[in-house]
């Protein structure tokens, strides 16, 4: 039997999901934007699955873009925000040119505020402002369980920016940020707020409206959609550049045919986790404080990363100081225990986890960090199996617990 602890990187699709799919894939699958009966079946669909999503995420349908998951949605919205603030300050330049009058300065300044744990979706696409628009990419720090700083926040939005990126609940390590508070700290200076909220869609209550974000991105295989399937969430009021030239679908802001089958899909996948959330959340929220003190039991070096409250509800991270996570986690997968060393997307390469570093771990310590993370409680009997194989692993290394 295996162990699944995994599901921040990807988790399964269920049955029902597939189920409501089908019809899309094989019967209705004509191009919602064909004007003959199919086709408005199939715009139907896309629209039922558009409030649906509207619904449970505190957004007005108008408001949902389809995108292919949360790395598009995260660069449509930093580069879109960015660009269409190019664009708006090449406009003026060429106004001020034909009327032979000063350049105005009514454009906000070419920063862009991230914290400084964000996921590379955020920090590539700020970086890559960087490198062709000469964006300045402001970190701002996080304390030692990843919570951003809402003074320097404060301070540095005071000097104005095109836009700050604060994420939701952080992949590596858990911690649930205070994005309400920092939306209203960056908009009392005017500066609008891309939320990735990636990690807590389909985890813990997310809204829209209530948070007051200017744009939002979620992504359907962390909720139980399959693959290839995200969610942007964008408020009338930010101009958005697209990234994609083409058609005009999804607000002009996503060129392409859209996917049907798959945003119905999406949109199940996300009803069924906000159902299942009220009647899981405490026991998953038990099972993982039981898993954290079982895992600090078996392993006394071992740390836990993060806060240790507000974190999501199936995610537990640990150092384990002196070991190579990687040799660690190979071990358990040979005893059927599937954990990630920091995120998935840092996998393959020998960096250490960025979040850990930027939470003040060293390069070494940071190399040690493991994730174990669930969608379904795990049960006592799961438990006593992951602090066994912990410490088996352990022995195999010659690594004394
Ligand atoms: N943002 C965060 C916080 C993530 O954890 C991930 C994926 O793990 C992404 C963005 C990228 O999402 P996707 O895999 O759908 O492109």
């Amino acid at each position: 039997m295996t162990l699944y602890l995994d599901a921040a990187a990807s988790d399964g699709v269920d049955q029902d999901v597939i189920d409501a799919m089908v019809p899309f894939l094989t019967q209705a699958y004509a191009n919602p934007s064909s004007v003959h009966t199919d086709g408005k079946t199939a715009a139907q669909a896309l629209a039922a699955a558009r409030g649906s999503i509207a619904q449970d995420l505190g957004a007005k349908p108008t408001e949902v873009i389809f995108t292919s998951g949360g790395t598009e949605s995260d660069n449509a919205a930093i580069k879109g925000i960015a660009l269409a603030e190019v664009r708006r300050s090449l406009l003026l330049r060429s106004s001020a040119h034909g009327s032979d009058s000063q350049p105005s300065d009514e454009t906000a300044p070419r920063r862009i505020l991230i914290s400084a744990v964000e996921h590379p979706a955020v920090s590539e696409s700020a970086q890559w402002l960087h490198d062709f628009f000469g964006f300045d990419v402001v970190r701002i720090p996080v304390d030692a369980q990843a919570h951003i700083d809402l003074t320097r926040l404060q301070e540095e939005a005071a000097k104005g920016a095109t836009l700050a990126c604060i994420m939701m609940a952080n992949n590596e390590v858990g911690t649930i940020e205070p994005v309400k508070q920092a939306i209203a700290i960056c908009h009392s200076h005017g500066v609008p707020v891309h939320v990735d909220a990636v990690q807590a869609v389909g985890t813990i209550p997310v809204d829209f409206h209530n948070f007051d974000a200017d744009t939002l991105a979620a992504s359907g295989h962390k909720f139980g959609a399959p693959k290839g399937l995200g969610i942007l969430c964008a408020r009338s009021r930010v101009a958005l550049e697209p990234l994609m030239s083409g058609g005009g679908q999804e607000r002009g802001i996503r060129s392409g045919t859209p996917n049907v089958a798959g945003a119905v899909g999406l949109a199940v996948a996300l009803h069924e986790a906000c159902e299942r959330m009220h009647d899981t959340l405490p026991a998953l929220e038990s099972s993982r404080d039981a898993l954290i003190r079982a895992v600090l039991d078996a392993v006394p070096f071992a740390q836990l990363t993060g806060d240790p409250h507000a974190r999501l509800p199936g995610h537990a991270s640990f150092v384990f100081p002196g070991i190579n996570a990687e040799a660690l986690l190979v071990d358990l997968d040979t005893r059927g225990i599937e954990v990630s060393s920091g995120s998935a997307c840092a996998i393959g390469r020998s960096e250490a986890p960025s979040t850990l570093l930027a939470m003040g771990f060293t390069e070494t310590e940071a190399k040690s960090a493991l994730r174990m993370s669930f969608r379904e409680p795990l049960s006592p009997a799961d438990i006593t199996l992951i602090a066994q194989g912990l410490r088996s692993s352990l022995a195999e290394l010659h690594i004394a617990a």
